[in-house]
């Protein structure tokens, strides 16, 4: 579902079309509202109806926070993130504020970082089927028109003298490495469920499900529909 699609922002807020082909940058942000720590996090869906009742502009194709991803408006459209570099960006934001990285458990922001990693993803996978552009997990570069390339920039890099977000703060590093999906929280806590379901079974201890793992969990874990969907795909992603 496109939030602002089915909640009409009280001001305009972004345009269905793009008047610059992307390039492949997706700028990063923090919404600066409160994080909502106690789970269920709350805060992307704030974030969303704050953007959708403002009366001045300001929107992100997506907003992410500990537990969900509001996809506010289509990677296609024109979002009002960041001045001068809309029309060819796409905006992703996490749902707290750029000076608090340092302050928050840090379990809770591995889970803020896999969201806005895992939007990041849906991002790079509509660059690359929309327009075959590959987006490196790494930082863009400005190109000689002044406009960046493939790969992130943080919205502080864009408009230095008004912005800082995402902070100094930001897990770079961590946020990468959950772009390329090797250790995000989710996928290290998946794998450790694999290894302990093959001491169990006796067999190899991998972390690797192959086929007596994964017979193994269709038998053991089926109530867990998606966990077991989850198991397949590593299964599918690493033999
Ligand atoms: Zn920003």
């Amino acid at each position: 579902m496109i939030y602002l699609e089915h909640n009409p922002p009280a001001r305009r807020q972004f345009y269905t079309t793009r008047n610059t082909k992307p390039t492949g940058t997706i700028v990063v942000h923090t919404a600066e509202n409160r994080p909502d720590t106690d789970l269920p996090d709350g805060g992307a869906e704030a974030v969303a109806r704050f953007i959708r009742d403002r009366s001045d502009a300001g929107s992100y194709h997506t907003i992410s926070d500990a537990d969900s991803t509001v996809q506010l408006g289509q990677f296609g459209w024109t979002m009002f993130h960041v001045r001068g570099h809309n029309s060819y960006t796409i905006g992703i934001a996490a749902a707290v504020r750029a000076a608090e990285w340092t302050d928050l458990d840090d379990s809770y922001i591995g889970q803020v970082i896999d969201r806005l990693a895992g939007a990041a993803r849906s991002a790079a996978e509509w660059l690359r089927v929309a327009h075959g552009i590959t987006v490196p997990a790494s930082t863009a570069k400005r190109g000689p028109g002044g406009h960046y390339g493939p790969g992130f920039a943080s919205h502080a890099a864009l408009d230095p003298d008004r912005r800082t977000d995402p902070g100094p703060g930001f897990p770079w590093h961590r946020f990468f490495d959950a772009y390329r999906n090797d250790s995000s929280p989710s996928s290290k806590a998946l794998e450790a469920q694999v290894r302990q379901l093959q001491r169990h079974l006796g067999v190899t201890v991998d972390g690797i499900a192959g086929p007596i793992t994964i017979g193994a969990a269709t038998t053991t874990v089926t109530s867990q529909a998606g966990r077991l969907e989850t198991i397949h795909g590593i299964s599918k992603a690493t033999r």
